[in-house]
């Protein structure tokens, strides 16, 4: 039987007349019918929430994290039917799609151990100064569709255990695991707390111009990130932007090359290239750059092949829809006109076998220009550009861009010179000899451009409350 999605509207399950179809990236077939939400569907799960807050936002961190334990339980029951749904409509393999559903887990339960507490802020003979958190009320959720599950889920759990209702609208190109999963989960928390609502930019303009929501979190393009803060200067909402990266990954010359060269290679093509802080340019040392190209390209041609069958162990895939599928091609093209060195792939048409679907072949291009479009843009697919560097002054000055700051990467034996250049180096996480990996413990925000604000960690769920400062006087 096929699978029926709905919109979660105050623990009701709604359809629409309207309903879009999203394409599987895999087959280009339609896939099921999605309901999209109408302005009325929208303020109702606005009306529900702002109702539901009244007593939710009353509830103790205790009695909110039992709520997160029952959340993973369910999440954890469905694991295979979320992923099964989570292949089809991004295009992931089981492998992948199964770290979207347990990484999920994972977030609710570090949440179910981990909250804001208290802090005496200062004390004296006279008094004590104790801050403590409350919530915001209502919080809109906006997704993309690269990590459908874990983008929301992280904003939901932040949302939960800091004691505000969560309205969620993923990405329309990926909707359908967050709609189960809403569906799956309802009766565990009083309605109107946890709802989704999809739908596209309109809806996603609506909510942050909606008095109603009291905050976004937002994760997505700088364009957009953009929009998003402007809309919601008007009703002075908080704002959580998390944007695009375009990291660089410094490979030292005392580096282990078998350890190095798979884990840049994960860095680069784990998700077919589409994870925000995915590898995207590397710089590596002009005395090893010669045998590191010849090396990783042997990898990544072992390690990064076209599969069909998504049941194939792979952590490559086509790109997630045709929107992306044609900016990548676009920057493939744009190497290839211009000359540059591809030393891996670059066939953009006909990948697959069976000619379907939005298939990059994994590239490597060597050496292009620093002011080409692969280096200074995000490619967020599967092409990579290999630099050089010899100066250690100018490498850190060529990573450092101007208009993004994300993630970054550097690889040396010496850790003592990792580090040095990981505090150089102007980005929210920097990883030292591994591919970048966020880790939901660990505060995870975008300098510059990357973004606004930050997510993950106990220090994530200060942007989902006020903190309020308590001011006890001492006796005499
Ligand atoms: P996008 O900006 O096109 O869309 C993101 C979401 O915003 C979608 O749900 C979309 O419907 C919605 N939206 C579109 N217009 C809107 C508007 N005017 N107001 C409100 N919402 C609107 O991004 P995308 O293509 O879905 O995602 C890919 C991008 O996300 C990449 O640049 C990637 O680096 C970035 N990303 C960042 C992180 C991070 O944590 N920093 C994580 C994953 C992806």
């Amino acid at each position: 039987m096929q699978p029926q999605f709905f919109n979660v509207i105050n623990d009701e399950l709604r359809g629409s007349a309207d309903v879009h179809r999203v394409t599987d990236p895999r087959t280009e077939e339609d896939l099921w019918a999605c309901p999209v939400a109408t302005t009325q569907d929208f303020e109702d799960a606005v009306a529900a929430a702002q109702a539901a807050f009244v007593t939710w936002g009353q509830t103790t961190v205790p009695e909110r994290q039992a709520l997160l334990v029952r959340m993973a339980g369910v999440i954890g029951q469905h694991a295979d039917e979320l992923a099964t749904i989570l292949m089809k409509e991004t295009g992931k393999s089981r492998v992948l799609a199964d770290i979207d559903v347990q990484a999920s887990i994972g977030q609710c339960m570090y949440y179910a151990h981990n909250a804001l507490e208290d802090e005496v802020q200062h004390e004296d003979d006279k008094g004590r100064v104790v801050a403590t958190h409350i919530p915001l009320g209502v919080v809109g959720a906006i997704a993309p569709w690269n990590f459908p599950l874990i983008l929301s889920n992280i904003k939901v759990v932040s949302s939960l255990v800091t004691g505000n209702c969560v309205i969620v609208k993923p990405s329309p190109f990926t909707p359908y695991a967050v709609m189960k999963w809403a569906e799956l989960t309802r009766g565990i928390l009083p309605p109107g707390v946890f709802q989704v609502v999809n739908g596209g930019a309109d809806l996603g303009a609506a909510m942050t111009a909606h008095p109603g929501i009291a905050k976004i979190s937002f994760t997505g393009t700088i364009a957009t990130g953009k929009r998003v803060m402007a809309a919601c200067a008007k009703t002075l909402k908080k704002v959580t932007l998390e944007l695009a990266g375009n990291d660089a990954c410094i490979v030292c010359p005392d580096v282990n090359l078998d350890m190095a060269v798979p884990s840049i290679a994960s860095g680069g093509f784990f998700n077919a290239g589409q994870v925000c802080v995915a590898s995207k340019r590397v710089y590596v040392h002009e005395s090893i750059y010669d045998e590191f190209l010849a090396r990783l390209v042997k990898v990544v041609e072992a390690q990064y092949a076209v599969h069909e069958d998504g049941n194939v162990p792979s952590t490559f895939g086509p790109v997630d829809n045709k929107v992306q599928f044609d900016v990548v091609k676009g920057i493939v093209e744009d190497c290839k006109s211009k000359g540059y060195n591809i030393v891996l792939g670059g066939k953009t048409e006909g990948v697959a076998a069976n000619g379907k679907g939005f298939w990059l072949q994994p590239t490597i291009v060597s050496r292009p220009p620093e002011e080409s479009v692969l280096v200074q843009e995000e490619q967020f697919g599967p092409i990579l550009p290999i630099l050089a560097w010899s100066d250690e002054d100018d490498v850190v000055r060529r990573s450092n861009l101007a208009n993004a700051g994300l993630g970054a990467s550097v690889y040396s034996a010496d850790l003592a010179q990792a580090e040095r250049i990981a505090r150089r180096l102007e980005a929210g996480s920097v990883w030292i000899n591994q591919p970048e990996r966020p880790n939901c413990a660990a505060y995870f925000s975008g300098v510059k451009d990357s973004g606004f604000g930050g997510e993950m960690g106990k220090q994530g769920l200060l942007s989902y409350a006020y903190t309020k400062c308590l001011h006890f006087p001492k006796a005499g």
